[in-house]
């Protein structure tokens, strides 16, 4: 399932190259380009699903596992202090990119990243 005007369908796929920290048959996690904090990452699908909506349940609940193992490694990686797990659907929670992501957003004492 792929939407041919989505940049995250070409990220996710490896056709635009990305800061790639994970890959496996179902997801890519990259990084943010324009991170709130040191290490800001995405988990994607390889395939195309607008919303949290659309995803279906065996693969968003896959995607929540993989955020769980990534979050914990990220205090190592990165050093932070503890982590955001962010899922924006729609415009007004603040969604720009309509290819269900998740954030994983490191934190570190005092930074005040707003999130
Ligand atoms: P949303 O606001 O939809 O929850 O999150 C979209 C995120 O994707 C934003 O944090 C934005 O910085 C990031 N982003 C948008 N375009 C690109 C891109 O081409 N490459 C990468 N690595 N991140 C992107
Ligand atoms: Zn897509």
């Amino acid at each position: 399932m792929r939407d041919d005007k989505c940049i995250f369908c070409k990220i996710a796929n490896g056709e635009i190259p990305s800061a790639t920290l994970y890959e496996d048959e179902d997801f890519r996690v990259i990084l943010d380009l324009g991170p709130a904090t040191k290490g800001h990452a995405l988990i994607l699908p390889k395939n195309h699903f607008a919303n949290l909506f659309e995803i279906p349940e065996d693969m968003d609940a896959k995607a929540f596992i993989l955020a769980k193992k990534i979050a914990k490694k990220m205090k190592d990686v990165f050093g932070c202090d503890g982590v955001n797990i962010v899922q924006n659907n729609g415009v007004a929670a603040g969604q720009t990119v309509f290819h269900f992501h998740i954030h994983l957003i490191p934190r570190y004492e005092g930074d005040h990243a707003g999130v």
